[in-house]
């Protein structure tokens, strides 16, 4: 506790302010169970395990909303639309007219430009937000002529790119939370368990009213069809998440889980899923929000009225 409240003071975030960490996992939908599902018969992977017409059984008091990916279009749902309408509320491929693969093209870049739920909290006085992953050097040196939905978003909102500096610092996690793969590109970082990790995030999200983190090995994962990289990297990311979940005051603060689409959960093809994906929420107005969550263009207004309704009102 005495951490929390020195947190506090040193940011200058009044302790009574609410908080949402926004966790986001790439690939990740609700299957059903069989030997293409690498979460069947998996332990320790709560509360990533959970199951068409199965009740799920969510630590910390989560509560699931199956959320919808497709968005009323037809096709499978991709990463740069999904990702956009996230980060948004605006479902884009119904404004494009289709799901779009990768990297947003210039009519979804235009949609987070304007739209980002950076932009619209910092509108409404909100100002102490951050995207909890790390940039490399590489990243600045040799910038990609695509970029991800979510740095589009954080470049948009003039946010700050944490870089391996911040990560040494305890202020930034790598989006391969242990680090392994850093280490693998020559920085000298330290190994992070799952449990530091959580540690670490959970930092970073009491010193900020509003916390982005991405995870997208999922993705990889499932396009590789890799049921042992399944098996071996699902309970280490449901350790990190519980890891972070331990960490929080989940009075004040609330995280919601989601997905751009299923993949990871059905390995016997290389494609994306139709699957519904899960939506959890802990915490602060969990239910509430939770109500709220039907397709991923209902995250971002559920993130920014809980965020700047009156504290009191408890919305
Ligand atoms: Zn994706």
């Amino acid at each position: 506790m005495t951490i929390a409240r020195e947190d506090c003071l040193a940011t200058g975030i009044m302790t009574s302010d609410s908080r949402v960490l926004l966790f986001f996992i790439d690939g990740l939908g609700i299957g059903t169970r069989g030997p293409h599902n690498p979460f069947d018969g998996l332990s320790d992977a709560a509360p990533l395990a959970i199951f068409q017409n199965e009740p799920a059984e969510i630590p910390f008091a989560g509560i699931l909303a199956p959320t919808d990916a497709c968005l009323g279009i037809e096709g499978r749902p991709q990463s740069a639309s999904g990702q956009t309408t996230i980060l948004t509320g605006v479902n884009a491929p119904k404004i494009i007219g289709a799901h779009k693969q990768g990297f947003p093209n210039q009519a979804l870049l235009d949609i987070i430009r304007e739209h980002s739920i950076f932009l619209q909290l910092k509108n409404k006085g909100i100002e102490s937000i951050t995207f909890a992953n790390t940039y490399t050097k590489r990243f600045f040196e040799r910038r990609p002529r695509w970029i991800s939905a979510t740095t589009a978003a954080v470049e948009a909102a003039g946010l700050r790119f944490n870089v391996v500096e911040d990560l040494k610092a305890g202020r930034a996690v790598y989006h391969d939370f242990t680090n392994e793969m850093l280490i693998e590109y020559g920085e000298i970082v330290d190994v992070r368990t799952p449990e530091l990790a959580g540690d670490v995030l959970a930092g970073i999200v009491r010193s900020h009213r509003f916390t982005l983190y991405e995870y997208f090995i999922t993705d990889k994962i499932g396009h590789a069809q890799d049921y042992d990289a399944a098996r071996r990297g699902l309970p280490m990311l449901a350790r990190f998440i519980r890891a972070v979940l331990r960490n929080l005051d989940l009075t004040n603060t609330t995280m919601i889980l989601t997905s751009d689409h299923g993949n990871i959960e059905d390995l016997s093809a290389r494609n994306h899923t139709l699957n519904l994906v899960p939506t959890i929420t802990w915490g602060r107005n969990a239910e509430a929000i939770a109500s709220r969550i039907e397709t991923l263009a209902d995250i971002t207004p559920a993130i920014v009225r809980t965020l700047t309704a009156n504290a009191t009102a408890g919305s």
